[in-house]
């Protein structure tokens, strides 16, 4: 045998490197050996026959946004977090980001607890308020000293390679008065360990004009702020402090942000997905960069990522654009470009194997707003470093597909 194991037939879609056609995929050792319209079966020790209405192979999906410190987190006390495989291999995932789950204080969760056990590859942004989503309350950072770039400094130098980014939300009442101090802080903490910052946008707490004005200041502060390489999180966010000035048009630092390379993630979550938003962003051309989840233990009882890349269909992007939206260009947010995101001879196998159900379905966004799809995507098959791994039962009491609209 020449191969371990072969793909077969399948409906090959890497839009990252233009490849869209049926082709076969085969493995040896975890890698990708070959890549051909025509692999004979017999080559192989195990053959996965992927013709199928619908059904594509794509890389191993990368969610740029979810929270996986389970256990790190007290369920009932404060933010409950996934197990990355829950909502990783076992959704059609093969990496996904943990972003700023923990602050610096229980960082060590990672290395001690989720690193070791995870199939998917899990990469971890810290927290810029060093007990971050561990007690009740929304804010992570309530003053400067919440933000600590010694013991931030140590754990970098304690644990290479450990930590991918540093992680601020803008919630919370210390951003009415200290807000830009707490952004240049935190900016200053990412760059002194040389990694991207992210920066969730989208305030539920500034509910009034001025709070929310406010808001929508320090959205433009950040985006002078930020450098390339640094993540926006939250693009369609409905709530103060989103990236469209009161009359719908994007304040003019958003140009020049992308411009300068910073990276424009949607991460729809529980309460930062606005429909209305993501349609008016759509016409005038602010395209997201990347798709992600923003998934909790909450949000995943009602969605995941497939079903966020649906919804932007339901928008009118392409298969192709929500693909490439959480495989290369999550790989090169990642800083990761080289290693995950394509289907590429030597590389680590890592491929999700979906279908493309074409129906009437509704969604919700996060104000509670009613909207339809044509589109619902269901994972088929899973494989991580050439493991394979079949899906959960889904999201929904019903399995993986959004609610039927009929
Ligand atoms: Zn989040």
């Amino acid at each position: 045998m020449t191969y371990d194991l072969l793909i077969k037939d399948g409906h090959v879609l890497d839009p990252g490197q233009g490849l869209d056609a049926t082709l076969d995929i085969a493995v040896s050792g975890g890698k990708i050996a070959k890549i051909a319209a025509d692999i004979p079966a017999p080559d192989a020790a195990r053959v996965l026959e992927m013709r199928g209405a619908g059904r594509h192979v794509v890389p191993g999906l990368i969610d740029l946004h979810t929270h996986v410190a389970d256990g790190a987190i007290t369920k009932g006390v404060g933010m409950a977090n996934c197990d990355a495989d829950d909502i990783g291999v076992r959704s059609g995932v093969t990496t996904v980001a943990d972003c700023g789950s923990v602050g610096v204080a229980n960082l060590g969760v990672f290395p001690a607890h989720i690193l070791p056990k995870a199939k998917t590859r899990v990469i971890t942004l810290v927290n810029a308020g060093s007990y971050a989503h561990t007690m009740p309350g929304p804010a992570d950072v309530n003053s400067l000293a919440d933000i600590n770039r010694d013991a931030l400094a140590k754990a970098a130098e304690h644990n290479p390679g450990l930590i991918a980014g540093v992680k601020l939300r803008i919630v919370g009442p210390a951003f009415q008065t200290i807000g830009e101090e707490i952004i240049t802080s935190a900016k200053a903490a990412a760059k002194d360990l040389g990694v991207p910052l992210m920066v969730h946008i989208g305030d539920f707490t500034a509910k009034d004009e001025a709070s929310a004005a406010r808001r929508g200041e320090l959205t433009r502060f950040l985006l002078k702020t930020f450098a390339p390489g640094d993540i926006l999180t939250h693009l369609c966010t409905p709530n103060s402090g989103r990236v469209l000035d009161p009359a719908g048009n994007p304040y003019p630092e958003v140009a020049e942000a992308r411009a300068a390379g910073v990276v424009l993630d949607s991460a729809l979550g529980r309460g930062n997905f606005g429909i209305e938003v993501a349609r008016r962003q759509a016409d005038i051309g602010l395209y997201p960069d990347t798709i992600s989840s923003d998934l909790t233990a909450m949000g995943q009882t009602f969605h995941s990522l497939l079903e966020c890349m649906a919804k932007f269909m339901s928008i009118g992007y392409s298969l192709a654009d929500v693909v490439k939206a959480t495989t290369a260009s999550a790989a090169s947010a990642l800083g990761l470009p080289h290693e995950i995101g394509a289907i590429a001879v030597g590389r680590d196998a890592d491929l999700s194997v979906i279908d493309v159900v074409e129906g009437d379905f509704s969604f919700t966004d996060t104000t509670g707003k009613e909207f339809r799809g044509g589109y619902g995507l269901v994972p088929v098959r899973t494989l991580k470093a050439g493991e394979e791994f079949s899906p959960g039962w889904g999201t929904h009491p019903w399995g993986w597909l959004p609610a039927s609209a009929t």
